[in-house]
């Protein structure tokens, strides 16, 4: 059986004040249920966020360097997010591809490093609407898992979720038809079979892009998806813990 989870990416938004009202609320919810729960909030408040999260909710961070330590101004290294008891770290995710120039080999690099400090990576992939409508999503979302499954072993993929996520569906409100979505999960399964047959089935598939409580039942019956990653909707308790209660 693999494991359901749902996750929020908060990104560059949320408070102290969000923490301490949603996080304990929802730490009640995720008790009750099957579905893993994540929230990923914005580094500076992730310690915060561990400390009122209590056991049943993971907290995880929105990006990790690739770096050990040393002089990298701005960076956060792996160890000091586990250091603060984060389990998971998202890695590539678009607006880190589009806006901060993020390669494939670089986030290959980050995937390695979470993994290899203890931390389970959540990867993110998807196509533009361009590369959607010139009938190219399967070679750009397999291309960009490719680049990272090349650099790991399939011991470490315990250690990996990944999250297909089109860009044209992220914060658009347009989500993708649960076929689009089943169809592109199953390719990415595919993917991973030849690879490892084994892994390819215990590994989670996340869908992100303007998931919310009303069309979240529908793509998580689909066979290939194992859960969400959820941003806007992640921001408001109520929608969010009605999205985790159909996981
Ligand atoms: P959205 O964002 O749910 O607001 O579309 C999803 C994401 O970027 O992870």
């Amino acid at each position: 059986m693999r494991k359901k989870i749902v996750a929020g990416n908060w990104k560059m938004n949320g408070s102290p004040e969000l923490a301490n009202t949603l996080l304990p609320r929802l730490a009640e919810v995720a008790k009750d249920i099957q579905a893993d729960v994540l929230v990923c909030p914005p580094t500076v408040f992730a310690s915060l966020a561990k400390n009122v999260a209590g056991e049943s909710v993971a907290i995880g961070a929105q990006n990790c360097s690739d770096k050990a330590s040393g002089a990298y101004t701005g960076e956060v290294s792996v160890a000091m997010l586990s250091e603060i008891g984060l389990s998971h770290v998202l890695v590539g995710h678009s607006e880190r591809r589009a806006i901060f120039g993020e390669t494939d080999e670089l986030i290959a690099a980050k995937v390695a490093a979470a993994i290899e400090g203890g931390l389970t990576a959540v990867l993110c992939v998807g196509e533009t609407l361009d590369e959607r409508e010139s009938d190219k999503t399967l070679e750009i979302v397999l291309g960009q898992v490719k680049a990272v499954l090349d650099t790991l072993s399939a011991e470490q993929w315990t250690q990996l979720v990944i999250a297909y996520e089109p860009v044209w569906a992220i914060g658009t409100g347009k989500t993708a038809t649960s076929d689009q979505a089943q169809e592109v999960h199953q390719a990415i399964r595919n993917c991973l079979a030849e690879y490892s047959a084994d892994g390819a089935g215990e590994m989670s598939l996340l869908y992100g892009g303007s998931v919310k409580a009303a069309n979240a039942g529908e793509l998580f019956a689909q066979q290939d998806i194992d859960g969400a990653l959820v941003g806007g909707a992640s921001l408001d308790a109520d929608e969010f813990i009605a999205i985790c209660r159909q996981a």
